[in-house]
């Protein structure tokens, strides 16, 4: 199911100007592929969604022989221009479309995608490098990044509560209300705080990307059942990911948009709640979260909480259900 807007939304080159001064983002790629060069070394790779073709030119810098820079959005323009600016336009070849209707000559070694959204699954990009992988990997391939994980937490959110008590010594609650209200209606992109989250993260799921199939992302559920670890004020659930690069010898890269690290262009995403729950150090907090792929558009996620009684997690207290927009 595909929505035209989607790859139009790729034709403003400031998105693609956000994602290219995400620092963190940045470097954990080209950590993930300079310090891999003997991988890179006369291999061919698939960079699927090339945008401006900035990890394409990455993957030739570490020596690749080919690299197929496939990109369905009239960016790829812009790809090819890199390519010649960077002295790398035999080695990179760009093929402008979806990464599902075109054909390459030859399997490939490796393939490099930035594929992912807010709360990871957002606009259903890993469909695509799920469909590349299966009709373009060599058997023994690698992809970059390899794995994916998603991780959640409640959370107190001080720029939804706090901060409208006193602006400047004006008491501002009733438009806090209506923020509130507004928020509750579709996920946040957020900055959290890693001292506003109220518990250790429960793992949402764990992808391994040589593995996993569209069927295991279209409707992923998990229950936390945690315990409050500082008294604070439970208002949302954040979301956030890790993705893990292969490596040969160093450590594995891991790039990291949990509330702890420098923040990237993917924030934090919270459910905001519509209650206020005072919680102590000690407190036990339950909830149940599922995403659901929306049938009419795998773009879109429905992201349902349901608050549980601690006490009795078979009885619901109440139920949030999002539809996510894209
Ligand atoms: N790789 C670039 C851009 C990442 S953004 C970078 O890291 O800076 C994702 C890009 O993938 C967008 O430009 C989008 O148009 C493209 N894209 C998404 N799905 C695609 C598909 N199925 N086939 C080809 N390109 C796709």
């Amino acid at each position: 199911m595909e929505t035209g807007d989607y790859f139009e939304s790729y034709e403003d080159i400031g998105i693609h100007k956000l994602m290219l001064e995400d620092a963190p983002r940045n470097k954990a790629y080209r950590e993930s592929i300079h310090d891999n060069k003997e991988l890179f070394k006369d291999k061919v790779v698939l960079d699927v969604g090339a945008g401006t073709g900035f990890l394409s030119v990455l993957c030739a810098q570490a020596g690749a022989k080919t690299v197929y820079a496939v990109e369905a959005s009239n960016v790829y323009t812009i790809a090819e221009e890199l390519a010649a600016e960077n002295n790398f336009s035999s080695v990179i070849k760009v093929v402008n479309g979806r990464v599902e209707d075109i054909e390459l000559p030859e399997k490939v070694d490796i393939i490099v995608s930035e594929w992912m959204g807010f709360y990871l699954l957002h606009e259903g990009m890993l469909n695509s490098v799920i469909e590349a992988r299966d009709r373009f990997l060599k058997p023994d391939g690698l992809l970059f990044p390899e794995s994916a994980t998603l991780y959640s937490a409640p959370c107190s959110i001080p720029s939804l509560y706090g901060y409208w008590q006193d602006v400047q010594g004006v008491s501002m609650n009733c438009l806090a209300s209506k923020l509130r209200e507004q928020a509750s209606k579709k996920p946040v992109t957020e900055i959290v705080a890693s001292d506003d989250l109220l518990s250790d993260a429960e793992v949402v799921v764990w992808l391994d990307l040589r593995e996993v199939t569209c069927d295991d992302i279209k409707s992923i559920e998990m229950r936390h059942v945690a315990v409050a670890n500082k008294e604070g004020r439970y208002q949302g659930i954040c979301l956030w990911f890790t993705c893990t690069f292969p490596s040969v010898q160093t450590e594995p890269v891991t790039l990291s948009t949990e509330p702890e690290e420098l923040p990237t262009h993917w924030k934090q995403t919270v459910i905001v709640l519509p209650t206020d729950v005072p919680v102590e150090l000690g407190t036990p907090i339950a909830y149940d979260l599922s995403l659901k792929q929306s049938p009419e558009n795998c773009r879109r996620y429905i992201i349902e909480v349901t608050m549980l009684d601690p006490e009795e997690v078979e009885h619901p207290e109440y139920c949030l259900c999002h539809m996510t927009k894209c």
